[in-house]
């Protein structure tokens, strides 16, 4: 009787008029559907105007909105104007498209907001199934260890932190790279990704421990060139420790020879990563399967479920054969997460032992839904799609006088450039980074570039399961047409 006379206001976070919130969830549900089956009616990309961007410069909010407002605020200033990488003729950098029904797996993942560090709760199980369900995909042993992580990036750096632990042949964990008694050197091919790069700077390596190996005609890596720089730095006593295998690089899709990178690693006792960001999805492709034969021998594998197999941001996956070893690397409980054996503390996996994260989201469930919804053979029906979209296009820049291809296209990465006579790869390189602008500037198709020999490249990176064969005709309508008008300024 007492504690009813003190009247104590506690508050809550949960709305006050449950009715009017669920209300706004149809209106969004409604509203984001019809913004995803008209997408292609909206260009690609638009420039931010001045004032949504001061908009998004306001002080720190300290006074309650309803939430209406709120989300007026978001279809006014944020709705309008994405990145654009869900609309059928974006094509830069390597990004995923996501899907409709992984859009409401995140809404249901945030719902339920489960921490996937570990205990005893259902959660769990659904990440430890979509991870055997990688490992089916890509034939890997299914006694291996594995964990959902934000990205490639990140699942790089997992990879290759058990890599570094495991072949250095002394506590790293407790001494510390200070206490090597050799270098250590890593070998990938100068196409490697920037992530390799950082994860070695991350791993106090530095960078110099890294030998960027040269590529042949395809981009491949140089296996001879690798071999001489090995037994060069055994000679000069470093510990060369791991090989970094590409399936897919950025620039042009090329695949290293895994098997070959394989064996030797195998026969030089080091570590073999395989960096498969987005080329290692192409095992789903019956006819690209053969080139990424050796992908299954790698001692990790890092691959993105959010870039070619369109699950929404953030979703990549780290493999480790030796699942001991991985869990070497990361285990560190304290008393207060200690695992039990019964109760909320049990449960078989402690995703935080495998990782650096503790408090880990339910990435897990959009990745369960998606690989529901369309299995795995219409993704590998789709992937195809997109290389033989990317075949498509280089026969059109083929057949384009004033279009010329710069590399092979093993996959489905196109890198061309418009071309005049008379005009020197300085000049050329002016002219196309200005086509690329106005191209992104007319909303009407968003490729992304790089540079090849000095020459700088439109790069036309695939996995977007909305395009058509059309739209890639009128990319080449309109580069041609831009080009031409940039030619008479
Ligand atoms: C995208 C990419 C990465 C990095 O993956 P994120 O998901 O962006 O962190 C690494 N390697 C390759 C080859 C990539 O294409």
């Amino acid at each position: 009787m007492q504690t009813q006379e003190l009247l104590v206001t506690e508050e809550s976070l949960d709305p006050v008029d449950w009715k009017s919130m669920r209300a706004l969830g149809h209106q969004m549900i409604d509203d984001m559907f019809g913004y995803l089956e008209s997408i292609r009616e909206r260009p690609v990309w638009q420039p931010i105007p001045d004032q949504v961007k001061a908009e998004l410069t306001q002080s720190l909010p300290t006074e309650p909105e309803s939430p209406e407002k709120v989300y007026e605020d978001f279809v006014q200033n944020i709705l309008a104007y994405p990145m654009g990488n869900i609309h059928p003729r974006f094509w830069s950098w390597v990004i995923g498209t996501g899907t409709p029904l992984g859009m409401l797996a995140e809404m249901l993942a945030a719902g339920l907001n489960p921490n996937l560090g570990g205990g005893e709760h259902v959660a769990i199980y659904v990440e430890a199934q979509v991870l055997d369900w990688c490992k089916q995909m890509f034939s890997y042993p299914a006694r291996a260890s594995g964990l959902l992580v934000s990205g490639g990036s990140m699942a790089n750096l997992v990879g290759l932190t058990v890599a570094r632990n495991t072949k250095a042949g002394f506590g790293l964990r407790t001494q510390g790279v200070q206490a090597a008694p050799q270098r250590m050197v890593m070998y990938g091919s100068s196409e490697m990704h920037s992530s390799i790069q950082k994860a070695v700077e991350l791993l106090g390596l530095g960078s110099e421990s890294l030998r960027k190996i040269p590529v042949d005609a395809d981009f491949q890596i140089d296996i001879n060139a690798m071999q001489n720089a090995i037994a060069e730095d055994r000679a000069a006593g470093h510990l060369p420790f791991c090989i970094v295998g590409n399936a897919g690089t950025v620039n042009t899709g090329a695949i290293d020879d895994l098997n070959h990178l394989a064996e030797i690693a195998s026969r030089e006792k080091m570590w073999f990563h395989v960096d498969g960001a987005f080329g290692a999805l192409a095992v789903l492709s019956p006819e690209l399967k053969p080139k990424l034969a050796g992908l299954e021998r790698a001692d990790s594998l890092a691959f993105d479920l959010h870039k070619w197999m369109s699950m929404p941001m953030e979703v990549g996956c780290a493999l480790v054969r030796d699942a001991a070893a991985h869990h070497d690397a990361f285990s560190l409980t304290p008393a207060y997460l200690s695992h039990g054996t019964r109760g909320l503390a049990a449960g078989s996996h402690w995703f935080s032992d495998y990782g650096i994260q503790l408090s880990r989201g339910f990435r897990a469930l959009k990745v369960w839904m998606s690989l529901k919804e369309h299995g795995v053979k219409k993704f590998g029906r789709v992937i195809q799609q997109n290389i033989d979209q990317a075949q498509y296009l280089a026969k059109l820049v083929n057949d384009a006088p004033e279009l010329e291809l710069l590399a092979p296209v093993p996959l489905n990465i196109v890198c061309f450039r418009f071309k005049a006579n008379g005009m020197d790869d300085q000049a050329l390189n002016e002219l196309n980074a200005e086509l690329l602008i106005r191209l992104h500037e007319s909303g009407i198709a968003a490729p992304s570039y790089t540079e090849l020999d000095g020459k700088y490249a439109l790069r036309v990176a695939n996995v977007n399961h909305r395009s058509r064969r059309e739209d890639f005709d009128l990319l080449v309508e309109t580069v041609r047409r831009l080009g031409n008008e940039l030619l008479k300024e």
